[in-house]
């Protein structure tokens, strides 16, 4: 229906022009109404990006490394119901009661931890703004994915088990960022209220008897330099096609998480680097967040499930292994202290108290 507000709009418009065109006509400057902070910008003018970005309640933050978001070309969007990798066809989402098809369920949810009646009620209409965030999120856990890429770690999670992650890390140091921080994903039970999550691409952790699944994924030459060989079908996917990829260390790393004796290969080197830039991001944005991870009293990797009261009073980084006794990842090839270490040397490089 046409109402009074639809045929006012264009003589609203029309007056406003002409006061502006007088305002330049008497001062030869910008018109007097335009907003401070829009001063020197044109209309439809595109704010560039770096390609090193993360998301945050809807501010965009550096991390110095690169990050592909959800809306970007080639990204992997939680925000959408239907599969990612199903044909078109069979992907839309019902839109009408008389569709028999199950509803999809969302594969996220509303942060709550620590907000209080107010806050809730500004931030589920969106509201969401980075001090408020920063009452809920102090921790971040570190996943690795079984999947090898983080294509394949998207298909498994969103498609096949309706669960989701904010970041994703592929082999060739690719972030992949799916949802907007503000949002709580489904990763780690008892800590997704609290955390930030990430999905590192890699094979994953073995009992040294069944260690089989992982020589598909690595070669060792004759002269102990081993490579990560991705397979044909995922190789196309990779940002970097051409990398060479290497696991930081060459050979088998055992250990024993959760009780279990494992074997397991190192991530990337790039992995590495491009873990530290993310970390010293978000220990930067979240101080909740400490720059550490669960030690014993003689200053060890604790390797196993924290028991829940003192989980509760933990502030940091952690391994899913730490939050769920039925977890062992990021695994014992994955080096705590070099995270660790090199996020606050870079973050004091930058003048940044971690
Ligand atoms: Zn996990």
């Amino acid at each position: 229906m046409l109402g009074d507000d639809q045929r006012r709009g264009p003589r609203r418009v029309g007056r406003t022009l002409l006061a502006a065109a007088m305002i330049l006509a008497a001062h030869g400057s910008a018109p007097a109404d335009e907003p401070a902070a829009h001063a020197g910008l044109k209309p439809g003018s595109r704010l560039e990006r770096r390609g090193d970005e993360i998301a945050v309640c809807g501010q965009l933050y550096h991390t110095t490394t690169p990050v592909v978001l959800w809306s970007d070309p080639g990204g992997y969007d939680a925000y959408r119901l239907e599969p990612r990798f199903k044909p078109l066809s069979d992907s839309i989402p019902p839109a009408r009661k008389e569709d028999t098809q199950p509803a999809l369920r969302s594969t996220f949810g509303l942060r709550r931890r620590n907000l209080s009646a107010d806050d809730l009620e500004r931030v589920r209409g969106g509201g969401w703004d980075l001090p408020t965030l920063r009452k809920a999120v102090d921790q971040f856990v570190i996943h690795y994915d079984v999947c090898g890429t983080s294509r394949r770690c998207f298909q498994v999670l969103h498609d096949q088990r309706n669960l989701s992650v904010h970041f994703m890390l592929d082999a060739d140091g690719t972030i992949y960022q799916t949802l907007d921080l503000k949002e709580q994903a489904w990763h780690a039970t008892i800590a997704n209220a609290r955390s930030i999550g990430i999905e590192i691409a890699n094979m994953g952790a073995y009992p040294p008897a069944s260690a089989q699944a992982l020589d598909r994924w690595y070669r060792t030459t004759p002269g102990g330099d081993t490579f990560l060989t991705i397979p044909d079908a995922e190789l196309p996917f990779l940002r970097d096609r051409d990398a060479v990829l290497r696991p930081a260390r060459a050979a088998r790393i055992g250990g024993n998480i959760q009780g279990q004796d494992l074997v397991q290969y190192d991530l990337t080197e790039r992995q590495y680097q491009a873990l530290i830039r993310l970390t010293a991001t978000l220990c930067t944005l979240f101080p909740g967040i400490r720059c550490d991870y669960p030690k014993d009293a003689s200053g060890k990797l604790i390797p196993v499930k924290i028991p829940n009261d003192q989980l509760d009073r933990y502030r940091g980084i952690v391994g899913h292994f730490h939050v769920q006794t039925n977890k062992t990842d990021p695994g014992p090839a994955f080096q705590w202290d070099k995270l660790v270490d090199g996020t606050k040397a870079l973050l004091s490089g930058s003048g940044v108290t971690p």
